[in-house]
């Protein structure tokens, strides 16, 4: 057993929607939890309690990197407020010591600060506005030329006197908010190598949604380099959304059939039906209740309304695409937000862009569609392959990923 360290600093974790979910509280408290844990199980142990409103990370070992800690925390769904914060003993010398020396560079490049105290432990003999004066005095005896401002202060000091000890802590850094990924079921992502797949499997993580992934590929038309980019894309998501099951599927001899057999203006249309119904087979396999892509209406001629209905009508599940009322740059920058856009701009090709037709249909009956999609010859057998042979690879950005 690795030695256990008296404990110097934890992390705060405050979460958000969970509050509005009454008696099912606790289970979302334990999903999150249990997210959290597989999060940081890489850096070392740590134990996690409830406390009042407030989720306690505490460190078990000496040697966690805590900035660490808090940036992978800051990409936990269901999080709204993270702060780090010193523990120190049940004795105000000790606590007004602490709280000038731990906020001591806050402290000093600030004009203005205040104290809020708040005392959970009632046996601890000072109140609260005695707690906010002393540690007040303190710091102010410390940097003179600091004001008092309770309205707009520049640091506000908390002082929180808890059961196992005082927290001590500066401002609260903003959480990735949303709801705990996996409180909201599962969905199979279609993910490419562009810009708005990958953002589309973040906002439905960000409800909660676990996420397993298609991704389509037709080697020799598209490269290995190609599914490495999807795969980094991927890494960049499961830092939020954990650990996602990908599964690629060799799309070639499907493609190669829609372009002998398909006339060219419905090549688009028609290949995304096959990957509809190839994703639907998987995801519903994989016990998926949804598929979600990056579309976005009017973006491309596979994105109008008419082009959509064609797409939806073969898929089994519903078809959720977070992107469909945004513009390009909004999605983009959600796609850097998460850091996934200097990956995405690699020009490799994609499946999409192999044999695309000059002049696309961009208003397709879904009649049509179906009788085009009916020249196919071994149509059943080519998708019974195709998900026979789906690669699995489990992409997990932190390892040791237990979710
Ligand atoms: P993206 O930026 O996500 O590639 P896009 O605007 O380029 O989107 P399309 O190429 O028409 O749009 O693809 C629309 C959607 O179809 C994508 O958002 C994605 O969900 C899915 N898709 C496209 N190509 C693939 C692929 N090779 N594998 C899996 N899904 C794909
Ligand atoms: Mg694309």
């Amino acid at each position: 057993m690795r030695p256990k360290k008296r404990m110097k600093e934890i992390i705060l974790l405050k979460d958000g929607e969970l509050a509005l979910k009454g008696l099912n509280r606790s289970t979302f408290e334990d999903i999150l939890i249990k997210n959290l844990r597989g999060r940081l199980s890489s850096l070392g142990e740590f134990s996690f309690f409830k406390s009042q409103s407030t989720i306690v990370a505490e460190p078990l070992t000496e040697d966690i990197d805590l900035d660490e800690a808090v940036r992978r925390i800051g990409k936990v769904f269901g999080i709204v407020g993270i702060s780090r914060a010193a523990v120190c003993e049940k004795d105000i010398a000790a606590v007004t010591d602490m709280a000038w020396r731990y906020l001591a560079e806050e402290l000093q490049n600030a004009k203005s600060f205040k104290v809020t105290a708040k005392r959970a432990d009632k046996a601890f003999p000072l109140t609260s506005p005695e707690i906010c004066d002393e540690v007040g005095g303190a710091i102010l005896s410390h940097f003179p030329r600091l004001k008092v401002d309770v309205h707009d202060p520049a640091v506000t000091v908390s002082v929180e006197v808890r059961d196992k000890g005082v927290y001590i802590h500066g401002a609260q850094k903003p959480g990735a908010g949303g709801m705990p990924t996996g409180t909201g079921g599962r969905a199979c992502l279609l993910i490419s190598g562009g810009i708005d797949s990958p953002v589309a499997g973040y906002m439905l993580a960000k409800r909660g949604v676990k996420l397993t992934a298609v991704h389509f590929a037709s080697p020799p038309y598209t490269s290995q380099l190609a599914e490495m980019k999807v795969h980094s894309l991927l890494g960049k998501v499961s830092e939020y959304a954990g650990r996602v099951n990908l599964f690629t599927v060799h799309f070639t001899a499907i493609q190669e059939a829609i372009r002998d057999y398909c006339p060219e203006e419905m090549f688009t249309v028609t290949m995304r039906r096959l990957m509809m119904r190839i994703a639907s087979r998987i995801a519903e396999w994989q016990g998926c209740s949804a598929l979600i892509t990056g579309e976005s209406l009017g973006q491309v001629a596979s994105q109008t309304m008419q082009a959509l209905r064609c797409t939806d009508a073969a898929a089994t599940l519903p078809v959720f695409r977070p992107c469909i009322g945004m513009d390009k740059n909004e999605i983009v920058v959600i796609s850097r937000l998460i850091d996934a856009f200097d990956i995405s701009i690699q020009p490799y090709e994609d499946c999409c862009t192999v044999f695309t037709p000059r002049h696309p249909r961009t208003r397709p009956t879904l009649a049509y569609a179906e009788e085009i999609e009916a020249l196919l010859p071994d149509e059943d057998a080519m998708i019974d392959e195709a998900v026979k042979t789906a690669k699995l690879l489990v992409i997990e950005a932190y390892g040791d990923n237990a979710e």
